[in-house]
């Protein structure tokens, strides 16, 4: 295989590309926008393997049908005539049993152990961009909400993680700004974050620098394959090579799906915004119960959170980031959240079982990457690492076997 194109220049495309670079392949990278144009822009940026655990749980049963239709509540479904939505719903709620997210740990936790490792080996040669260690603050407005979250952890670390979790006795000494009515907070070791934004741009640049041709501004219509893949996009340009990656994101099932990819992908839209902080906050911070994630960024302190089942191309909901707003208000103290800069909604692709799809389609030549919902930043670098060992060699990696996008 010597040629190859990338449709979708997010996180877990460029970084597919860089490791098809690694081969010898010769890359072309197309994108409707451009360089994180999707939901590799704006969010929270945590390379925390030891929190990469199925979004799916037991508490997806506590929120009731009220609570799906409330804008307030941190998973939001908007009421609308949508089966596809609605089919997509029933299965993921389905994958909300203790069985099930052992399964998904399970699935998840060889690709997790080696996702720090993916990044070193960028930044370790030519991706000229950091990854930064916590500790990761967590912080519970009541002790009792701490035990759900140890619980989860504990399962992670039964999986062959290790979460090292430590009570604080002044957490202001970390985070002057969190409020003094938290009851109990906790310091997490061994997890890592970057600037999202800066770093999938440092990629682009890599990958460009080493040669790859950049197509974009170009949606892309269609892929046929006879003979070679050729790619075709809204303006008519046509492209063709030995192989195609479709890594479109939350957009992926409008070009996967005639290559036999049936699992459903919805995007689970977060919001973030930044803020001031005086002193800079220096640690990512995260409310469990109120699903609220937060990182440094640029100087700025940015607050991310929300999951929002609507399409990827919906105008930003403002009522989503008040929403955020008014959770955040009770957990901080000295953040003016009223001077918000930079506010953003991304679409997670969201699997209904947990797991992202990774590999071969039924149709030679075309591959997906994608659907990795919460967390394809931390696992997007071994995402392209071991896609483009199995393009290129044909070997499936253990760590991507549950990931078989004809599942
Ligand atoms: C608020 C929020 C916080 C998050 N926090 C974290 C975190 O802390 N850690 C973590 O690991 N993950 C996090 N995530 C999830 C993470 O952002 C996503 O899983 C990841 O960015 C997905 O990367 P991707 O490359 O698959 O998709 P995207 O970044 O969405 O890239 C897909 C690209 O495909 C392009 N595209 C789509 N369709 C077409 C087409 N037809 N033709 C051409 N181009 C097309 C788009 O323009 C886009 O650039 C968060 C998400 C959100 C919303």
């Amino acid at each position: 295989m010597k040629s190859s194109i990338v449709i979708g220049a997010g996180m877990v495309g460029l970084s597919t590309a860089w490791h098809l670079q690694e081969h010898g392949v010769e890359v072309t990278v197309i994108d409707q926008g451009g360089v994180a144009a999707g939901s590799s822009w704006g969010n929270a940026g945590w390379l925390t393997p030891g929190m990469t655990m199925p979004l799916a749980d037991t508490s997806v049963w506590t929120y009731g049908p009220g609570s799906l239709v409330n804008p307030n509540a941190p998973l939001h479904v908007p009421f609308r005539p949508d089966p596809k939505l609605w089919e997509f719903f029933a299965r993921f709620v389905s994958h909300g049993t203790q069985k099930a997210w052992d399964r998904t740990m399970s699935a998840l936790t060889p690709i997790d152990r080696v996702a720090l490792d993916a990044f070193d080996e960028l930044t370790g040669n030519g991706v000229d961009a950091w990854t930064r260690e916590g500790p990761f603050v967590v912080g519970f407005e009541k002790e009792k909400q701490v035990g759900g979250f140890i619980e989860e952890l504990k399962h992670v670390a039964a999986h062959g993680q290790e979460v090292p979790l430590e009570r604080l006795s002044d957490p202001r000494s970390l985070v002057p700004q969190l409020s003094d009515s938290l009851e109990a907070v906790y310091r997490l070791d061994g997890q890592r974050f970057i600037e999202p934004g800066p770093f999938v741009r440092a990629l682009g640049d890599a990958v460009r620098e080493r040669g790859a041709t950049f197509a974009f501004g170009l949606p892309v219509t269609s892929v046929e394959v006879a003979g070679k893949p050729t790619v075709t996009t809204a303006h008519g340009q046509r492209y063709t090579a030995d192989s195609v990656v479709i890594a479109t994101g939350a957009w992926l099932p409008r070009l996967a799906r005639r290559f036999g990819v049936r699992t459903l992908v919805e995007a689970g839209r977060g919001y973030s915004f930044t803020v001031a902080s005086e002193p800079p906050i220096e640690y990512p911070v995260y409310f469990p119960s109120r699903r609220i994630a937060c990182t440094p960024y640029q100087g700025r302190f940015r607050i991310a959170g929300t999951m929002e089942f609507r399409g990827p191309d919906e105008p930003l909901q403002a009522g989503r980031i008040d929403s955020i707003i008014r959770t955040s208000r009770g957990l901080f103290t000295g953040l003016d959240l009223d001077a918000r800069e930079n506010e953003w909604v991304g679409s997670r692709p969201v699997t209904p079982d947990g797991l992202p799809l990774i590999g071969a389609t039924n149709t030679p030549g075309v591959f997906v990457a994608g659907g990795h919902g919460m967390w394809g930043i931390v696992l997007g670098p071994a995402t392209g690492r071991f896609l483009a060992e199995q393009m290129l060699t044909g070997r499936v990696a253990p760590e991507i076997v549950p990931f078989n996008p004809l599942r």
